[in-house]
């Protein structure tokens, strides 16, 4: 059990049986509630005795379509949608309708007798592999010419592992296998077998939730995009590729390596069907956490921060609709988004839970790859718009003033508690050339490039920024000035290497770097200076070199 995948499988499947093991006295619970309300003297303790039934029933329901026993929660759900119109109705209950809910109960329970839990644990979708394996993983489908470019080391300067396939079938076995973050896909195979669309479009038929797939052709005619597109393609690009252009794409649909994990704040009253949903989402690399007392969202909210709310619709004490309507109260907390995830039909209660502030319905039960695919869409979105207020909207990297504060705050920490920190700043060579030669774009593109390139190069605890125009700084905690330096000189390598295109030109853009360190400097100012005073001598020493000692 040392993979933690193998153990969260195993600690999924015993969450499955124990529902299977209590199921019985469930039962027996419910039969409890069902004979009470049948029983009730007068019309008052007859409604509550029906909210207790009713309340029983419902988590039946939720927790049958959890666990994967969907036959038993669609049954509860026939007994819980009767009782429901009861709850709802001004009139008192007849005989009738204790015979009428008797009924769906024994369905019910029928149906809890005929399956035995072996095959209803066999039967339950955890589709593990699909969220676990290919996070950051991309296929090509190719043709020979595609295969033979260099578009592999392209791509992978930029983070994304890549994988080649020159057929359909081999590409068909490896996403069976192991299913990647995207696949990349050329229209055009080799002559005379399939074409890439149709190779996707059959891939596609077969998964529960269309992989993202972007397509690059020669072709510009409408039909292909038309059929690219019933593909279940995701972007179209015409040939020849423009490496930054897909690179970008790309960023947009998957996370890649570097990138931190999301939080997410799980609120369910049932222990176990919260346990469940968090390790789904933990299986997928999301960091949860679970609150089965809304009564201290107050104190989670502060200490986790989360960047999306999953909630329970239903619960007893304070219902999923309340809990939003007080987090919406509270400034910090009105962009997160909160998604109610239920078994409940009711238009009108959904509604009711968007206009106070939820973001979305999930319906139970939803296959895990939904789930985490949903969850990881909203918590995106919401990343990108908060990041962009702090954020330089050409790089997404800190600005100016922001990197200034980083620094003073790291360089604070560093002394405290004497442990190292670099400074980096780097300067583009010979940038007015590149967009004399090239034109702006292309000089804003290669500015683009590099941020990310730093991003994906350093570690998440790194600090980068927009120093102004072509200039980046680089904030390294716990970094030694001979590690940064390495670090740096590794990246410069890298960026050197990289062929931008503008046009029909090709080039290469290099930078220069002057880094200073902690200690011995202890001041924020002076680091500063002596950073930018040896970026100016690896200017003049000829560019395109890190400069790190003053000698
Ligand atoms: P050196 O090697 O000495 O650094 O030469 P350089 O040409 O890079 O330096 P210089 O400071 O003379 O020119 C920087 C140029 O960068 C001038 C400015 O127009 C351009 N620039 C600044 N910000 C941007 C931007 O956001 N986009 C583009 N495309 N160009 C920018
Ligand atoms: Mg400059
Ligand atoms: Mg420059």
């Amino acid at each position: 059990m040392s993979n933690p995948i193998d153990s969260i499988q195993a600690q999924l499947a015993a969450l499955r049986q124990n529902f299977a093991d209590q199921l019985p006295q469930r039962l027996a619970t419910i039969d409890a509630a069902h004979a009470a309300w049948c029983g009730s003297a007068n019309v008052s303790t007859s409604r509550e005795l029906l909210d207790e039934y009713h309340r029983l029933v419902h988590s039946l329901t939720g927790a049958g379509a959890t666990f994967g026993y969907e036959r038993i929660s669609h049954l509860a759900r026939q007994l819980e949608r009767y009782l429901k119109q009861r709850v709802d109705s001004r009139s008192a209950a007849t005989t009738e309708c204790f015979a009428e809910a008797a009924v769906l109960l024994e369905a019910v329970r029928a149906e809890t007798l005929e399956i035995k839990p072996t095959e209803l644990t066999a039967s339950a979708d955890i589709d593990a592999g699909a969220l676990t394996s290919g996070q950051h993983l991309v296929y090509l489908l190719a043709n020979e010419e595609t295969a033979a470019s260099d578009i592999e080391s392209q791509l992978q300067n930029f983070g994304h592992p890549i994988e080649i396939f020159v057929s359909g079938t081999a590409l068909q076995q490896a996403v069976n296998v192991r299913p990647p973050a995207m696949i990349l896909a050329d229209t055009v195979l080799s002559e005379g077998g399939q074409t890439g669309i149709e190779v996707i479009a059959e891939l596609q038929r077969q998964q529960s939730v269309p992989l993202p797939v972007i397509f690059f052709s020669s072709q510009a005619d409408f039909a292909t995009r038309l059929a690219a597109v019933r593909a279940r393609g995701v972007a179209y690009m015409p040939k020849p590729l423009v490496i930054e252009k897909l690179v970008d794409l790309m960023d947009g649909l998957v996370a890649h390596d570097g990138c931190e994990p999301f939080r997410v704040l799980v609120v369910d009253d049932q222990a176990d069907q919260a346990q469940h949903n968090a390790l789904v989402l933990r299986q997928a690399g999301i960091v949860v956490e679970v609150m089965n007392d809304s009564m201290k969202v107050f104190n989670v909210l502060a200490e986790f921060s989360p960047e999306l709310i999953l909630m329970d619709m239903y619960m007893p004490h304070c219902s999923g609709t309340e809990l939003a309507a007080v987090i919406r109260q509270q400034p910090d907390y009105v962009g997160v988004p909160i998604v109610f995830l239920s078994t409940e039909g009711d238009r009108a209660l959904q509604l009711e839970a968007m206009r106070v502030g939820g973001d979305d319905f999930l319906t139970k039960p939803i296959k895990a790859s939904e789930l985490v695919q949903a969850i990881s869409i909203r918590a995106g979105r919401y990343r990108t718009l908060r990041a962009l207020m702090r954020r330089d909207s050409l790089t997404g990297l800190l600005n100016h003033a922001h990197i200034i504060e980083s620094l003073k705050h790291e360089v604070a920490r560093a002394v405290r508690y004497r442990t190292s920190l670099s400074f980096a700043m780097l300067d583009i060579d010979h940038f007015k050339k590149v967009n004399d030669n090239h034109g702006h774009a292309a000089g804003d593109s290669v500015i683009k490039n590099l941020s990310r390139l730093l991003q994906q190069r350093l570690r998440s605890t790194d600090i980068v920024g927009r120093y102004g125009g072509e200039e980046f700084a680089v904030v390294m905690p716990e970094t030694s000035l001979a590690d940064a330096t390495g670090v740096m000189d590794e990246i410069r390598c890298l960026f050197s290497e990289i062929v931008h295109q503008a046009g029909d030109a090709d080039f290469t853009v290099t930078f220069s770097v002057g880094i200073a360190a902690v200690p011995p400097v202890t001041k924020v100012k002076a680091l500063q200076e002596s950073a930018d005073q040896r970026l100016y001598r690896a200017k003049h020493g000829g560019r395109n070199q890190i400069v790190s000692s003053d000698s």
